[in-house]
């Protein structure tokens, strides 16, 4: 998985595309992530005992493929490279600024 969770992101397909925001959640199963603000679905909530019936409000999962990682150093879309860092743990470079994406 190329998206980890608090990464920044920028959607680039579908309803949303253009939009940011922080991953929340990340499904490494089925390679969606939900991303803070994006993709709003409405749900009709039904009433429940006392409860009254509502409408909320809440994040729908993205694929992957629709969302690009941004990075933090250059502030664009990053296209990321897996290295192996100088301590010789493995991390994300990002290929514009060459800066590592924690
Ligand atoms: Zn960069």
């Amino acid at each position: 998985m190329r998206i980890k969770k608090e990464d920044q992101v920028l959607i680039t397909k579908g309803r949303d595309r253009g939009k940011q925001g922080v991953v929340q959640q990340v499904d490494i199963k089925k390679e969606r992530v939900l991303v803070d603000g994006v993709n709003i679905v409405k749900r009709h909530m039904k009433a429940q005992g006392m409860r009254a019936a509502e409408i909320i409000e809440k994040e729908a999962y993205v694929p992957v493929s629709n969302v690009a990682l941004m990075c933090p150093h250059c502030l664009k879309p990053a296209r990321v490279s897996k290295n192996t860092l100088g301590d010789g743990s493995k991390g994300r470079l990002c290929k514009k600024c060459q800066e590592v994406i924690e």
